[in-house]
């Protein structure tokens, strides 16, 4: 996986986000803010264009400056945590011009790891974590299997969409949506809806 490959998985991101934004922030609207796919979309937006000035050499350079770029440009919970993820996943890259499955579930293991230090949420907090915790685990699990790429982000995607689902009834205990208590219960979170289409835009990404 080169860095072209890093650069459509985050085009994908940014084409399913836009699409996706009303439905993110109705999310949003139900148990935090009604803001979390405005707050993507302005994000990912500015991800696009910073990538277009400044075009990467490597995949790790490209998803550090998507990490810096959400970071500067999200107000809110979710850009911190995705930037920082982000981030991490470019620093664990290193400067490497191609990326094999080992790698990439190493460095989402760093990923997760850095958002889960920066969050304080653990799963079944009812955040973004509850979609990319199983999600890395399918991806390490494919890699030790010597699952083929697509195969590994195929599986990942699954399991990311089936986390997001999970929180429906979940009563959220970190951000936001943890004021409601009890009322969080009986709808997505939407972070871990957004974590889900990041999945599922890099399993397209793999089967282009
Ligand atoms: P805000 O809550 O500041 O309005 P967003 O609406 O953009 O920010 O994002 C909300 C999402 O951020 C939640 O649905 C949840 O998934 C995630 N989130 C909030 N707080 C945390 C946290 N401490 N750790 C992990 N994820 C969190
Ligand atoms: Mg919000």
């Amino acid at each position: 996986m080169d860095t072209a490959f890093f650069l459509t998985w985050i085009e994908e991101v940014a084409e399913a986000v836009r699409a996706e934004r009303d439905h993110l922030t109705e999310l949003d609207a139900a148990i935090g803010d009604a803001d979390h796919g405005t707050n993507l979309d302005r994000g990912f937006t500015a991800v696009r264009e910073a990538l277009a000035g400044a075009p990467p050499a490597t995949p790790g350079a490209a998803l550090v400056l998507a990490g810096t770029t959400l970071i500067r440009k999200v107000g809110g919970a979710s850009g911190p945590l995705y930037g920082t993820a982000f981030r991490q996943l470019g620093k664990s890259l290193g400067d490497a011009p191609d990326i094999g499955l080992p790698e990439l579930a190493a460095a989402f293991e760093a990923a997760l790891a850095a958002l889960g230090k920066l969050g304080g949420a653990a799963e079944g907090d009812k955040t973004m974590v509850d979609a990319l915790a199983p999600a890395v685990r399918e991806l390490a699990k494919a890699a030790l299997d010597g699952a083929k790429p697509g195969d590994a982000l195929n599986r990942a995607a699954d399991a990311a969409a089936g986390g997001a689902r999970a929180t429906i009834p979940l009563q959220a205990r970190k951000g936001r949506a943890s004021y409601l208590g009890p009322r969080s219960a009986g709808h997505e979170d939407p972070g871990a809806a957004s974590t889900a289409l990041i999945f599922d835009a890099l399993r397209r990404t793999a089967q282009r």
